[in-house]
């Protein structure tokens, strides 16, 4: 038995207490839910900060975590469960199957020459081959670095410059709305474009679109898995410290950062939250939807649920094909407990009739997780009720994180959430508030500041920006003058009770004739509106005010979209329920209405594109967008068009 399942903790608040003051005896407990071939004697190693390393003399194997420990007792029992609504296809892997596909992809790798140390670069859709190669990574101490697939060449290559990876591992396609992606033209054109060029490119062949081999350097995964079915390859054991993988935030706020993690810290702080945050069991089914080009995929479709020992969704398709009801068949056929989507996602899936959610068992669901960005009240109602009130759970967090620092963790105490409130400082993270003018701490109840972290960093965050050690204490680590705190450059508020609420980034703090606002709020009474589906709102320079907010919002009925005088009109009833709920000062000078928002591909607001463009300003990198057409739109409003 664990000794963390020995410990009776009296209450949330003890054990968020022992986690800081007790820190070493906290996270030797945690560290006792992973299997180690060395165990740590040295918990946290801060000697010289901000560099935390922890466990440092202890070593293991993240997939060793994920399959190998759970072989003895689970090994019939499903792993991975690979569902694809665009390939119509559904696989379901064993622990002892993925066990299997492991070693075959790790043998494969190692005969293209990956040693301990190599980077590997993923650029594929979600196909189980993909979770394959992370954990094949990972078994033989090659450090993985994903890229979301379906990204334009010029984005592909400069990863494949910051990466250097020895190996690529992708696929001839994706696949999206029923129509193939086609991916290694891209890929080509990326080699082409980049400055290293990788040893081998190791090609899964879908048979979706055309590829043309180039001789000596690719290979085909499906031929090389037949010559190696009885591959045996043992797992690396690699010091704590070790980079388990790399990986790009989503590049809402300006040029992507890589992220690098390591492989102990990492696994103990996904066992630990698995069981005090999502609440997972073994031998249980979690369903993340996100992709694993992100963090979320990283954490909480592979690595998370497997270190749990639980079944895992990966699902390539989107919420509503073939139809609004998907999901929700899936939770009923494999008796999902948790489930972790985006507000964006439940965002897509509110357009739709709300009978899909009546039309399946969901008895088996305990808890739906959202995070990545502002849970709105209206969207998160939509969904509770439509789910029969079962526990909606924001949570927030950050690439860099790699898990939740706001959550409730209900594992350990249950705890109620509140409508707008991803929750409570998670154990681990000395959460500050700060005022982002003086740095000054915050401690009274509903003050304003800048969400920071005092170091060190829980086990699990960040290690550094991949081989810019500079670039990591300059960017996040200096915003504050003698004071060595972690920023988020995220800015909230936290209640009498010590519920966070997230207002924004700090770059969308606008100063209205010296009052600061926070756009998220301006956003949250402009969604109040019946007929807003979406909006963004930014603060764009102004000769008289200094700033004033400007608004784009998405319609839930466009009929009207061309009439402008509609559209005047629709634009006053905004403007006075703005000023109803936060007052004339919050008003925005303009509310415009456009068919779609640009967006990151992981779904999230541009606003500083948007502010650019509105300020007549070039926005910068926009690599990571999703519809560069949402932007032209608005370009083409501010410009009078
Ligand atoms: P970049 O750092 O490159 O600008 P990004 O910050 O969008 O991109 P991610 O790491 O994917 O990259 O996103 C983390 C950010 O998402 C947080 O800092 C916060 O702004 C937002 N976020 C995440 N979860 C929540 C949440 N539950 N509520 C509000 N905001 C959230
Ligand atoms: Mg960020």
């Amino acid at each position: 038995m664990h000794r963390a399942e020995e410990t009776t903790v009296a209450s949330y608040a003890d054990f968020y207490r022992r986690s800081i003051d007790d820190r070493d005896v906290f996270w030797a407990e945690q560290a006792q839910l992973i299997d180690w071939a060395t165990s740590p004697q040295t918990i946290c190693d801060y000697s010289n900060p901000p560099f935390a390393r922890w466990f440092a003399d202890g070593t293991t194997n993240l997939c060793y975590n994920a399959v190998d420990r759970h072989l003895a007792d689970r090994g019939d029992q499903r792993a991975l469960i690979f569902v694809s609504t665009e390939t119509d296809q559904e696989i379901v892997y064993t622990y002892r199957q993925l066990h299997a596909e492991v070693q075959r992809m790790a043998a494969a790798l190692q005969g293209l020459g990956v040693r301990k140390g190599d980077r590997v670069l993923i650029y594929m859709p979600m196909i189980a081959e993909a979770c394959f190669a992370m954990l094949a990574c990972a078994r033989i101490g090659a450090v993985h670095s994903v890229v979301f697939g379906g990204f334009a060449s010029g984005s592909l290559a400069t990863r494949i410059d910051d990466a250097e990876p020895t190996v690529i591992v992708s696929a001839d396609a994706g696949s999206r709305g029923g129509k193939p992606v086609p991916y290694k033209h891209l890929l080509d054109e990326a080699i082409k474009l980049a400055a290293h060029k990788p040893q081998a490119v190791l090609l899964v062949d879908r048979g979706l679109a055309p590829m043309q081999l180039v001789e000596g350097r690719d290979h085909l995964w499906g031929a090389l898995r037949e010559s190696l079915l009885d591959a045996q390859v043992p797992c690396e054991w690699v010091e704590a410290t070790h980079p388990s993988y790399t990986l790009y935030t989503s590049g809402t706020t300006g040029k992507p950062k890589g992220v690098q993690r390591d492989t102990g810290g990492y696994a103990v702080a996904l066992a630990a939250s698995i069981r005090n945050i999502y609440c997972g069991k073994p031998g249980e089914t979690f369903f993340c939807t996100s992709d694993i080009g992100w963090v979320v995929g990283h954490s909480y479709i592979i690595y998370g649920p497997l270190i749990g020992g639980m079944a895992t969704i990966m699902y390539e398709g989107t919420p509503v094909r073939p139809d609004g009801g998907i999901w929700w068949k899936l939770v009923e056929k494999y008796k999902v407990s948790v489930m972790f989507s985006a507000p964006t996602a439940i965002r897509v899936l509110k357009k739709q009739d709300p009978k899909y959610l009546s039309q399946y068992d969901l008895s088996s669901l305990r808890s739906l997780f959202l995070a990545g960005e502002p849970l709105d009240e209206p969207t998160a109602k939509w969904i509770s009720e439509g789910l029969n009130h079962k526990p909606i759970i924001d949570n927030y967090w950050q690439t860099e994180t790699g898990w939740p620092i706001l959550a409730v963790c209900n594992g350990v105490e249950p705890t109620p959430t509140r409508f707008g409130s991803p929750g409570k400082a998670v154990y681990g993270y000395n959460v500050k508030l700060l005022d982002d003018q003086t740095g000054e701490e915050l401690t009274g109840p509903n003050q304003k500041g800048v969400i920071a972290v005092q170091g060190p960093l829980p086990p699990g965050c960040l290690q550094t920006v991949w081989r810019d050690d500079a670039r990591y204490v300059n960017t996040y680590w200096s915003s504050v003058p003698n004071q060595l705190v972690y920023s988020t450059f995220d800015w909230g508020i936290r209640d009498e009770d010590g519920y966070y609420f997230i207002l924004g980034r700090t770059d969308d703090v606008i100063n209205v004739a010296g009052h600061r606002l926070g756009t998220r709020e301006i956003e949250e009474a402009i969604a109040a509106h019946p007929n807003v589906a979406e909006v963004a709102v930014v603060g764009v320079a102004d000769q008289l005010k200094g700033q004033v907010a400007m608004a784009f919002a998405v319609l839930k009925d466009a009929s009207q979209l061309e009439d402008p005088d509609a559209m005047l009109k629709l634009e006053g009833d905004v403007m006075k329920l703005v000023d109803g709920s936060l007052g004339a000062v919050a008003r925005p000078a303009r509310v415009r209405f456009v068919a779609v928002l640009p967006k990151t591909r992981s779904g999230k607001l541009l606003r500083r594109a948007v502010q650019a463009v509105c300020e007549g300003r070039d926005p910068g990198d926009l690599t990571t967008m999703e519809d560069p057409g949402a932007l032209q739109q608005i370009k083409d409003l501010v410009a009078g068009v």
